[in-house]
């Protein structure tokens, strides 16, 4: 989200654009956004007006004429957007993007009770970006008291005698406040995402040996499983599940059973390979469900390991990964102890 914005001001010419961040928060934005002499993150203060002074000291020695100060919580900010506020700057210390009020605007006590209706007419609500002249931007800030709150710049240049205008705001440039507004906003953008869920199946023959690998997890037992790889029946399956959610075949033809390569490999290469096939499609990984099916090895005392290393293999929080066991009761070839199955389910976004 942040990246959009960041993205605009650059593309649009930007001597210096300062993200402001909590302090934690620097290295994930680092890395989040693309890398550019011109982009300074710097950590943000107790308060909005404190995180506004840090990245005003962060340009200090930069020579520009005119700062602009965006809330990241609109990320569809345009070229367009900035070019008015620039024009409206040439007449005056601040120009804001603001909408005329639309909605009728109640007045309620603290039960809900209405007790007045407001006119609206001359109401507008001020969007971001706010754009100020350089030096009455740092003067109105430097007589602003220490700690006073201000929820935006242009109070703050008002407040010092500053000549404010209204610019023409644009609906899109709506704030992101609570999960289901990211929704919209990527529908505006253009970025519709879809959600898809993928099955796989697979089951592996016991033979003689020593050790077993489920789920990426080696386990000792009285029997091996038999395959061309590892054998590892779960991230077998799992790796299907995730091909098929985004409908690129099964693990037989990405790595075919008679290429000798994949002879003995670990079965975790195939599916960071599906990952992979899923990262460069713009997708993301949901969560996964495996369950494994057999009468031994007793999977239990091993699922919370197995879902350790799944989710590390997929970059996923521990609550997206589930893995499960069951028994079919002594019937079939797993009862019989002939073999082990899983089955698996991925759920996967994707850009439609
Ligand atoms: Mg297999």
């Amino acid at each position: 989200m942040v990246a959009w914005s960041v993205e605009t001001f650059l593309a649009a010419g930007a001597e210096a654009v300062v993200l402001v961040v909590a302090a934690d928060q620097i290295e994930m934005a680092r890395q989040a956004l693309p890398p550019s002499p011109r982009l300074r993150i710097v950590a943000g203060g107790e308060t909005r007006t404190a995180s506004v002074r840090a990245a005003l000291t962060a340009i200090e020695a930069v020579e520009v004429e005119a700062v602009m100060i965006h809330d990241a919580a609109r990320p569809l900010i345009t070229g367009n957007h900035i070019e008015s506020l620039l024009t409206a700057l040439e007449i005056a210390d601040g120009a804001l993007l603001a909408e005329p009020v639309s909605d009728t605007l109640k007045r309620a006590d603290p039960e809900g009770l209405i007790v007045g209706t407001t006119d609206r007419e001359n109401l507008w609500r001020a969007q971001t970006p706010q754009a100020f002249g350089r030096e009455k931007l740092l003067a109105a800030y430097a007589s602003w008291p220490e700690g006073a709150a201000a929820t935006d710049d242009a109070a703050i240049v008002e407040q010092a005698g500053g000549r404010v205008v209204l610019v023409p705001g644009d609906p899109i440039l709506m704030k992101i406040t609570h999960a289901e507004d990211w929704l919209m906003i990527e529908r505006l953008a253009g970025e519709a995402r879809i959600t898809r869920v993928g099955q796989g199946f697979d089951a592996h023959r016991f033979g003689p040996g020593d050790r077993v690998w489920l789920c990426g997890v080696e386990i000792q037992h009285s029997a091996s499983l038999i395959g061309h790889s590892d054998a590892d029946a779960g991230l077998h399956a799992l790796t299907d599940a995730i091909l098929g959610a985004i409908g690129e075949g099964d693990i037989g033809d990405h790595f075919p059973p008679t290429d000798p390569q994949w002879q003995g490999a670990a079965s975790d290469k195939f599916l960071i390979h599906a990952m992979e096939i899923v990262r460069a499609r713009g997708g993301r990984l949901i969560n996964i469900d495996v369950t494994l099916i057999c009468e031994q090895p007793k999977i239990k005392p091993h699922r919370q390991a197995m879902r350790e290393r799944l989710a590390g293999l997929l970059d996923l929080p521990l609550d997206r990964v589930s893995v499960k066991a069951t028994t079919t009761e002594g019937m079939g070839f797993t009862g019989r102890g002939e073999g082990l199955a899983a089955q698996a389910l991925a759920t996967i976004e994707t850009p439609v």
